[in-house]
């Protein structure tokens, strides 16, 4: 392969990711999701979204510094990430908010998921010049279903669960329905 080739095929990839953290950005995410929905459609496969937000950030920054607020998006996303299966989508969707896409997984076993998630993050110790410290998340959960059109229609819904999961007292997990 030239150079050139390569040169370009890097600058792509490091155009899909978030520099912080090294998530998907919201572009690949979009990108990706306009092919995992329409695989969905065609074989009528399930298709899954989880809206993942970190809980109280504003305090923990407020507490222990921006800085410090970076360190632990940098090691949220990667325990998180780390829970995931090998063809879930991370992104980091803005500020402390982050998106899995499941391709290939009914509402059940996105919940699956989204409970390791949620583990992985409460206990994951972030090491900081502060000392250890630790975050939780709050999840909602949501599968595509025949009467949706678009992605964004499923996101309004996984993240109405994740506010009412907030609304319960955060770190935990909802789903459309509960
Ligand atoms: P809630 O549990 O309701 O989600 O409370 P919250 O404080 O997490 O929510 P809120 O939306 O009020 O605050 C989000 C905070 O996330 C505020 C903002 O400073 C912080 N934040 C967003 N992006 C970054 C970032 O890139 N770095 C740091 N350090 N903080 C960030
Ligand atoms: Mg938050
Ligand atoms: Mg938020």
């Amino acid at each position: 392969m030239h150079t050139s080739q390569r040169l370009q095929e890097e600058i792509h990839a490091q155009a899909r990711r978030d520099t912080l953290t090294d998530a998907y950005n919201r572009r690949a995410l979009i990108e990706f999701a306009d092919k995992e929905w329409s695989r969905s459609v065609r074989h009528d496969y399930p298709l899954s979204i989880l809206s993942v937000d970190i809980d109280h950030f504003k305090t923990f920054n407020d507490q222990h510094g921006h800085q410090t607020g970076d360190i632990a998006l940098v090691q949220v996303s990667k325990a998180a990430q780390a829970a995931l299966r090998s063809n879930d989508i991370w992104c980091r969707y803005g500020g402390e908010e982050f998106i899995a896409l499941l391709p290939n997984t009914t509402k059940d076993q996105a919940m699956a998921v989204a409970e390791r998630l949620r583990q992985a993050v409460e206990t994951t110790m972030i090491s900081s010049p502060h000392g250890s410290l630790s975050v939780s998340v709050s999840i909602g959960v949501a599968e595509r279903s025949s009467n949706h059109s678009s992605l964004s229609e499923v996101l309004a819904i996984s993240d109405a669960a994740l506010y009412r999961a907030k609304a319960a007292g955060r770190n935990r997990v909802f789903a459309d329905g509960d």
